[in-house]
């Protein structure tokens, strides 16, 4: 039967079908600046004469650009089922995990399909596997297959009627010819949710469930969760209401599924005495500096969120990134390197500051400023940081009666 099948996709590759999407953008919750981004690419699928009659021409490529499970996918899919047009889904990597020469003969045949049953949507996953820069090293297959896709999507007009949607997480590694003019010119942004967006979430998941825990604590408290993420935090909660043979959602259901989720990401984790006691200054601190529960294996910190972040709020929070290391230098009197994505997001904030908001001119200013100040405040409270470690290290926790 093996034979069989693989004589039959030598002529077409049978990998390469469209769905009708029945998702719609009420499936996504939140992220609304990303739907109004796309709803003029529905409404010219829907309606091109009132684009074409002036001569307008849409983006051939969308790219959305974000961090896994915030909705890339879902949205693209909801793109297709508000236009209710065929759905193409590929991964960057089914391109060029087969046989040299495949890759580009796939592309070549999407492409066509597509057109052939356009309007459409053409959506590639993970476009990097492909797309990524050429670093010197040759790799045949994956320069091929691009130039496969570049030629393909130079070749149909903006009235042919396929929108290509591509998503990445990594955009600085895309090859530039792919964001050029007539290809994936362009960008949409889709960060993790904010506070507002988490609460929809919630709320879009336990829709028809009943209920009895505060919602907006559980939002406020999920900082940094994808909207993927909260989807099984919240599968979790019900999983729990079940066993307990009950019909309301609790906020201990709750904590069950957060412990369950913290401790699915920690079970590899075996310290010895001095590292935890290490690593428990390091998350006192964070819990001390922004006066919110902390758990001994927390990764994030909790942030102030705000749609419209001030100078001060910003600084404050490179602040509570950078409070566990700060403190372990002043305590043990030596750097550790213990958590580095808290270094690199304090890093990237102070970045965006200078970068992007034009508060500051220097970046490493902004570090050292708050350094000091943190130094200077957690030398002079010492002995409360290392209670609070104390407690750290008994409890694995500290809420915020104990700061
Ligand atoms: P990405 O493509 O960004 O990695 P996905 O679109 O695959 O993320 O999201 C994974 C899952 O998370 C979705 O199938 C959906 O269940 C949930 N999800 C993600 N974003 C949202 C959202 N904005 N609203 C509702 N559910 C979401």
């Amino acid at each position: 039967q093996e034979a069989k099948q693989n004589t039959s996709e030598e002529k077409t590759d049978s990998s390469i079908k469209a769905v009708s999407s029945n998702i719609t953008f009420k499936d996504v919750a939140g992220i609304d600046d990303v739907k109004g981004e796309l709803e003029e690419i529905v409404d010219f699928l829907n309606t091109p004469s009132k684009y074409l009659d002036f001569g307008v021409k849409l983006p051939k490529g969308v790219l959305l650009v974000g961090p896994p499970g915030v909705g890339k996918t879902l949205i693209a899919r909801a793109v297709a089922g508000e236009a209710d047009v065929p759905f193409f889904y590929q991964s960057g990597a089914s391109f060029v995990q087969i046989y040299v020469g495949m890759g580009a003969k796939k592309v070549r045949e999407l492409f066509m399909k597509a057109k052939q049953s356009a309007p459409s949507i053409v959506f590639i996953d993970e476009i990097d596997a492909i797309g990524k820069k050429r670093d010197g090293k040759s790799n045949d297959e994956r320069e091929s297959t691009l130039n496969e896709l570049l030629t393909q999507m130079d070749g149909f007009e903006g009235d042919s009627g396929v929108i290509v949607i591509a998503a990445t997480n990594k955009i600085k590694v895309l090859d530039e010819a792919l964001l050029r003019p007539g290809r994936f010119d362009r960008r949409v942004f889709v960060n993790l949710p904010n506070i507002e967006d988490r609460k929809r979430i919630l709320e879009l998941y336990l829709n028809k469930k009943h209920y009895e825990f505060d919602i907006d604590r559980l939002a406020q408290e999920t900082s940094g969760f994808s909207s993927a993420a909260l989807s099984t935090l919240v599968n979790e909660a019900l999983l729990n209401m079940i066993k307990r043979s009950s019909k309301i959602v609790e906020q201990s259901d709750i904590d069950v599924a957060k412990t369950k989720i913290e401790f699915g990401k920690k079970q590899a984790l075996l310290l010895d005495e001095e590292q935890k006691e290490i690593l428990a200054i390091y998350q006192a601190s964070k819990a001390y500096i922004s006066k919110s529960k902390v758990a001994l294996f927390d990764e994030g910190i909790t942030k102030i969120d705000s749609v419209y972040p001030s100078y001060t709020q910003l600084l404050e929070n490179i602040k509570r990134y950078l409070s566990g290391s700060i403190a372990v230098e002043v305590i043990k009197n030596e750097k550790y390197a213990i958590n580095s994505q808290d270094i690199i997001k304090a890093y990237d904030l102070a970045q965006k500051m200078v970068d992007e908001y034009k508060m500051s001119t220097n970046t490493q200013n902004i570090i050292e400023k708050v350094s000091n100040t943190l130094r200077s405040e957690l030398s002079q409270n010492v002995d409360e940081i290392v209670r609070l470690k104390d407690i750290m290290l008994k409890n694995e926790v500290i809420s915020r009666d104990d700061i």
